[in-house]
């Protein structure tokens, strides 16, 4: 049977595409592999943004990097990029980086810059979420693998 498709955040699979230079390589995301085609997504870089950068929080409507640098452009792009992706490969699901400005679901930092947190989603899964794309967290496979 033909393997379904489903967008996953890059440094989960060991990209090193985050912020300061790093990836975040998850065993039980890369592992999905043998259920699913995975499609590796980085709105942030795909939106434009080096490697490393500033770190950025979702500050009302804008996204602004800890200079103050308004990057809410370059997160629209790469979030516009993530869903013709989803679209040109038939996702209907996503597992995207917890707590992240971009792949956040449910739940981001607040835009302070204190780690505090607050219940939103970051640019991309938003705009996946409100196109009809189910997205997970690395902390929720499991809901994903008993569907
Ligand atoms: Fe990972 Fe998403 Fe941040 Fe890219 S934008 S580094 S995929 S959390």
């Amino acid at each position: 049977m033909k393997k379904q498709a489903i967008l996953v955040s890059s440094c989960l699979l060991g990209v090193c595409c985050r912020y300061d230079g790093a990836s975040k390589p998850n065993g039980d995301v890369i592992k999905l592999r043998e259920k699913y085609v995975l499609i590796p997504i980085c709105p942030e870089v795909d939106g434009g943004l080096p490697t490393p950068r500033t770190p950025s929080e979702r500050v009302g409507d804008r996204v602004l990097m800890r200079d103050g640098t308004d990057v809410t452009v370059n997160y629209q792009n790469g979030a516009e990029m993530a869903l013709e992706r989803a679209r040109s490969f038939g996702c209907t699901a996503a597992v995207l980086k917890a707590r992240s400005p971009s792949c956040g679901k449910g739940v981001i930092y607040d835009g302070s810059f204190s780690g505090r947190l607050t219940d939103r989603d970051g640019v991309a899964a938003e705009l996946l979420r409100s196109n009809g794309i189910e997205v997970y967290t690395e902390e929720e496979i499991h809901i994903l693998l008993e569907k």
